[in-house]
């Protein structure tokens, strides 16, 4: 059985007090469901959440992580550096890292496959862009994205990874994929699992749609069969906005 999960994404939004505001807010707010919640924020907020959504069920996650475990990579974070922290979850492959920052399907196996030797929860962002979508290429090159990131990794680590599928015509644009639409792409990445891994594995993943999701939306994306959460960027900035996604 997969527990609905829906994580917020602040991107670089959110000085230390106002990180401090909207946890102790949400924390009041949030509570008496089955839905799995998560703030993914900036690095230097990251130690506050997890001090403030203690004993909340509250996942705290990074945006980002470096592979190598240390070492003259000047601006980076490593992984035992979140752990220290207590950060339960980190995403990894978001397409604004992938267009601004060079990312690439090497980089996110490599992340993945360090995550996944850890007690950090990987969220692996896939997605296609616009002209992709367009030309009618979105399935090959989903399925090639969680393919390469999952690339010489077991069954029963990557059991443990949540996908979040993400048009990039559909991120901060306003522009939210039909939940036909995102249902159909989140079959097609549990379809590659199945190749891959076989049925058992594959049930076992979370997979997210991400991509203008907002209190308006969320029912019915999140009532679609094949889609178990969201990756909620601007819709997360806000506390009532983000326990009504939740709350769907
Ligand atoms: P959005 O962002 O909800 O603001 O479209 C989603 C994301 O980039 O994770």
């Amino acid at each position: 059985m997969r527990l609905p999960f829906i994580a917020g994404n602040w991107k670089m939004y959110k000085t230390m007090a106002e990180a401090k505001a909207f946890a102790e807010e949400f924390k009041k707010l949030y509570g008496n469901t089955d839905v799995k919640a998560a703030i993914c924020a900036p690095f230097p907020q990251l130690s506050l959440l997890v001090e403030a959504f203690k004993g909340t069920g509250i996942g705290v996650g990074a945006q980002n992580v470096h592979f190598e475990k240390e070492g003259a990579f000047t601006g980076e974070v490593s992984i035992p550096m979140l752990q220290e922290i207590g950060v339960n979850y980190c995403i990894i492959g978001h397409s604004e890292r992938r267009q601004y920052f060079n990312e690439s399907d090497e980089t996110v196996n490599l992340k993945l496959k360090a995550l996944l030797e850890t007690d950090i929860t990987p969220i692996v962002c896939v997605g296609e862009d616009l002209a992709q979508r367009e030309k009618g290429y979105q399935d090959q090159l989903v399925s090639e994205q969680v393919e390469n990131a999952f690339r010489d990794i077991p069954a029963e680590k990557a059991e443990k990874a949540v996908i979040a599928y993400e048009p990039i015509w559909a991120i901060g644009t306003g522009r939210t994929a039909t939940p036909v639409q995102a249902n159909m792409m989140c079959t097609l990445i549990r379809k590659t699992l199945i190749e891959m891994y076989g049925d058992e594995t594959a049930d076992k993943v979370i997979i997210q749609y991400g991509g203008s999701v907002k209190p308006e939306n969320a029912s019915d994306i999140m009532n679609m069969e094949e889609i178990d959460g969201a990756l909620v960027g601007g819709a997360s900035l806000e506390p009532l906005k983000f326990i009504e996604i939740i709350n769907f």
